[in-house]
């Protein structure tokens, strides 16, 4: 894909995501493991709710405000990780935050990102990382608590 198809693909992906946000709630559930993360540089707020069962995330949703990138990347961090292990979704979250502080990763990881590898262009702007970087930090801070 050209860099421009990129580009265009992160706008619209980011547009949609913060504005039709997948996953997103009124209230998180009373059963869900819960988290609340702010990032103070941008004014963004998260709250991340989790079902975990047998070491999967079956349900991840979220409410909060701020920008457009805090939304979108959590709603595409909400899809990413519906369904998965939980050692998958730790590898995810070191791949996520590789790629959007401009490291390498490589196309299987990828590929494991879905939708949210997009992100990958926050790189070009470093202000904006602790807002795509914010969901993931979230969901990796609930699955800490359900390890321990
Ligand atoms: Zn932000």
């Amino acid at each position: 894909m050209s860099l421009a198809k990129l580009k265009f693909l992160y706008k619209t992906l980011v547009l949609e995501n913060a504005q039709n946000p997948q996953h997103h709630v009124e209230k998180l559930p009373a059963d869900y493991e819960e988290v609340t993360l702010h990032n103070p540089t941008c004014g963004d707020t998260i709250n991340l709710g989790v079902k975990f069962k047998d070491g999967k995330i079956v349900d991840a949703v979220f409410n909060g405000d701020g920008c457009s990138i805090s939304q979108a990347s959590a709603s595409l961090m909400t899809t990413a990780v519906h369904g998965q292990q939980i050692d998958d979704i730790q590898k995810m979250a070191e791949t996520f935050s590789t790629m959007v502080m401009g490291g390498k990763i490589d196309k299987q990881a990828a590929a494991q990102l879905g939708d949210a590898a997009v992100m990958a262009n926050v790189a070009e702007f470093p202000a904006r990382i602790k807002c795509a970087t914010m969901s993931w930090h979230a969901v990796e801070e609930l699955i800490k608590r359900y390890q321990s």
